[in-house]
């Protein structure tokens, strides 16, 4: 008799690590492959090993190409894994840029520790080069939302629209179970009902068995609209004053997102002409490909429209996108009103670190937080009020305004996670990951509130027969 079960090692009670994998007796299919995220050594233990044989991986469908989902993929063909990895086309074209700089990341964080340490002896090994970067990338196979295919000789696969970030897919699992044939959905991130550019989650049909994200099982988000109004006002006083807004931003959808509402208060005229710098080499790169895509289905009706309008959604006349490190060094000595949108999101690293170090003792600044700040990251001790911060290993005060638009967020909050349960209706189970423990209690409960039977919270490792 057929068998089938799924099992959990990565981001089960956790947000950060996806990794699911689908066992049937005809193959091994494993559904995403992300990195965790955390404290180095923490981190560092969970990444380098895999709780399977990479070399037992028959295929691999992945999600969407966020770190914590695509992370591991170069590991896992280094380390001996041969099987297509299957993906939406931007799925795969952003996943590749994001590998790349993930490896040249712990290249050169290796090259740092190593140099600081020489004298103890003590030295780190990245986990993974560019190279098996590339060597990932070369294992993609495009499909398309809806595009029928097989990873595994008996399973049926689709990939529907997630509406999390460009190109993010559902997968859609049809295979043999000793009780006969079953459906699985796993929803990767799921996106909101309402966002700026991308479609709303496509419910799936005849689900028996769903495994489901659940980071923000315990939250409500703000309304979208709240943003572009806040926006507006800072950049009202920004103007007055001559100060600059720095906004920390993640390179994928955030910076976009701020971007479109710029251009839209623009087109309103309810903003001045202020001068705007994408100052992020990863953002230029997603911004094309957000470009070359905004025809796609994976965006809403509202904004191909507006697109097919406005002609250039991302750019306008005050918009400077820039690459090379002279540019981005050349706005510190740029005088008056601007806006600086930057990376990392959580200013971790990169430049946003130097657009910090230079404005933070100006009271004219405004530093604006746009998504979520993890405990122990400078934007989230910036977002707590603290009058001292440290930056390359030099205390700044911090005289700067610190604002947060709680209104962004690529993530499903509480209600659109119940309702889209409920809309999918599993009949035989619900799995939920990528949740800290405390949101997926919450969400547990509100599902068993609302009547949703067999809500499964899998601990890491564990495994579950499917029937
Ligand atoms: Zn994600």
């Amino acid at each position: 008799m057929a068998k089938a079960r799924i099992s959990f090692h990565g981001a089960a009670g956790e947000v950060t690590g996806s990794r699911h994998l689908l066992e049937t007796d005809r193959g091994r299919v494993l559904l995403d492959c992300g990195m965790f995220q955390g404290h180095r050594n923490d981190a560092d233990a969970k990444n380098r090993t895999f709780r399977f044989p990479p070399a037992s991986v028959d295929a691999v469908l992945l999600s969407h190409a966020h770190v914590d989902h695509c992370g591991l993929l170069p590991l896992l063909y280094k380390n001996g894994c041969g099987a297509p990895l299957y993906a939406t086309p931007s799925t795969a074209e952003i996943s590749a840029i994001m590998m790349a700089d993930s490896a040249r990341l712990q290249e050169g964080d290796a090259k740092f520790y190593n140099k600081l340490h020489a004298a103890e002896r003590l030295t780190i090994e990245p986990l993974y080069g560019e190279d098996d970067a590339r060597l990932a990338e070369s294992r993609f196979r495009h499909c398309a939302y809806g595009q029928p295919f097989e990873p595994v000789p008996g399973v049926s696969a689709a990939f529907l629209n997630a509406g999390h970030v460009l190109g993010s897919s559902m997968a859609q699992l049809d295979l043999e179970t000793p009780g006969g044939r079953r459906r699985l959905v796993y929803t990767g991130d799921l996106g909101r009902e309402e966002t700026l550019l991308l479609e709303t989650p496509q419910p799936p049909k005849n689900a028996d068995y769903l495994v489901i994200e659940s980071t923000y099982g315990d939250r409500l988000h703000e309304p979208l609209a709240d943003a572009s109004g806040k926006l507006a006002g800072l950049i009202a006083r920004a103007w007055k004053e001559g100060g600059r807004i720095i906004i920390p931003s993640f390179a994928l959808e955030r910076t976009q997102e701020i971007v479109l509402i710029i251009d839209k208060l623009r087109h309103e005229r309810l903003i001045p002409d202020i001068p705007v710098y994408v100052d992020s080499p990863m953002a230029v790169s997603l911004t094309e490909i957000f470009n070359k895509h905004r025809d796609g289905l994976c965006f809403n009706h509202k904004f191909r429209e507006y697109a097919r309008h406005d002609g250039d959604p991302f750019g306008f006349a005050y918009i400077r996108y820039l690459r090379s490190k002279e540019e981005s060094q050349s706005l510190n000595n740029r005088r008056g009103p601007m806006i600086v949108i930057s990376a990392s999101g959580m200013c971790e690293g990169g430049r946003i670190l130097h657009h910090l170090r230079n404005n933070l003792e100006k009271e004219t600044t405004t530093v604006l937080l746009a998504g979520y700040q993890a405990q122990g990251t400078l934007g989230r001790r910036l977002q707590d009020g603290e009058k001292k911060v440290r930056i390359f290993g030099m205390e700044h005060e911090v005289l700067a305004r610190v604002d947060t638009m709680h209104s962004f967020s690529s993530h499903a909050d509480r209600n659109d996670l119940v309702a889209f349960v409920k809309a999918a209706n599993p009949a035989r189970g619900t799995f939920l990951v990528h949740g800290d423990p405390d949101a997926r209690a919450a969400l547990a409960g509100a599902l068993a509130a609302g009547g949703v039977k067999n809500v499964r919270c899998p601990a890491m490792g564990e495994a579950f027969d499917l029937d």
